[in-house]
């Protein structure tokens, strides 16, 4: 069974799917691949990474948090924001970027 994470920042309740939890036996995860298998590494997407640094900026000082699947404490709402997401509260990558300073 497959399980998921998200970098979330607990105070705004926005997060950043990081997509499938790769281990080895236990729940600790060793990396996290988004998407089909034969998708490039998550490290190697441009335009994830932009998002990931973005965030990282946006959310300084918050609370950030990798939750995976079945955290308690973890799971989204409805009115979580999902950075890459297609609900109508989601912000896609490229709305997120757009006239972002940090992509020069
Ligand atoms: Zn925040």
């Amino acid at each position: 069974m497959s399980i998921y994470a998200d970098l979330v920042c607990t105070q705004c309740d926005v997060r950043l799917w990081l997509g499938k939890v790769i281990h080895h036996g236990d729940a600790n995860p060793i990396y996290f691949h988004a998407g089909p298998a034969d998708e490039a590494p998550n490290w190697a997407r441009d335009e994830l990474n932009a998002v990931l640094w973005k965030l990282l900026a946006e959310h300084a000082r918050h609370p950030l948090r990798v939750v995976v699947e079945g955290d308690a404490d973890g799971p989204p709402t409805d009115a979580s924001v999902e950075l890459g997401g297609d609900r109508g509260v989601d912000i896609s990558f490229g709305d997120y970027l757009a006239g972002w300073p940090g992509l020069r």
